[in-house]
């Protein structure tokens, strides 16, 4: 029986460190997708930012060919003065080069608050530009660096998993998936070291008689409060 469980102690040692691979490559894993997260927002922002721009850039252009309108009205009203006969008409004419000016003047203001609009913006989008170009070489450097741990925890798991067959060829098949199911039900320890009497899985105290018996060493004992498989060290 102690062959058995000398066994199942060193299974549970390399299980164990399997256990930690796993859950740091996770973790590396989370970091990685943390990062892509980040950047697939200000990505988004930028994108938004770059819409409302070329939005503004369309007003404002319009606004331009309306002040080219305006400008090309003008001219042509004033064109006319020369030709005016009577004071009824000339007044008629100041009237509507007046009200074309004023026209004028108010699209200069729309272009004007538009090219304000417009480079506020566009700092905002530089803005965002830098910090999306910062946090892509963050990213990429940090998964060249998960990359290369991968890659040496892969080989590490490797190396373990053999060990971890060779071990379990040579345990029956009762008690190898007996040891997996208190393994994953109870935290990554299914192998209990009893002393003076307690199981050191759960902390409470065996029975006098099953004590007696795993000092034996004759049977197999299992924790009759855990379900752990129980071992006592050899003096
Ligand atoms: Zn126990």
């Amino acid at each position: 029986m102690h062959e058995k469980m000398n066994l199942l102690r060193e299974l549970q040692e390399v299980d164990q460190e399997l256990v930690l691979i796993v859950t740091e490559r996770t973790r590396y894993e989370e970091e990685l997708q943390e990062i892509g997260e980040e950047r697939e927002k200000i990505q988004q922002m930028a994108d938004e930012l770059s819409t409302q721009l070329e939005a503004l850039k369309k007003e404002e252009s319009q606004f331009q060919q309306e002040l080219l309108a305006e400008k090309d009205q003008i001219e042509k009203v004033e064109g006319r003065l020369p030709e005016i006969q009577t004071q009824k008409e000339y007044v008629a004419v100041l009237k509507e080069i007046d009200m074309a000016k004023k026209a004028s003047i108010e699209t200069q203001t729309k272009i004007a608050e538009k090219d304000k609009a417009i480079s506020e913006l566009q700092a905002d989008f530089d803005e965002k530009q830098t910090k999306l170009a910062a946090i892509t070489e963050k990213s990429d450097a940090r998964k060249a660096e998960v990359n290369k741990i991968f890659a040496a925890s892969e080989k590490t798991c490797k190396a373990r998993r053999a060990t971890r067959d060779s071990l379990a060829k040579d345990l029956p098949n009762s008690l190898l998936s007996k040891y997996q199911r208190i393994f994953s039900r109870r935290g990554g320890l299914a192998v209990a070291r009893v002393v003076e009497g307690a199981c050191l899985g759960c902390n409470m105290q065996l029975p006098p008689q099953q004590y007696n018996r795993l000092q034996r060493g004759t049977e197999l004992q299992s924790c009759p409060h855990c379900n752990r498989l129980l071992y006592i060290e050899q003096a």
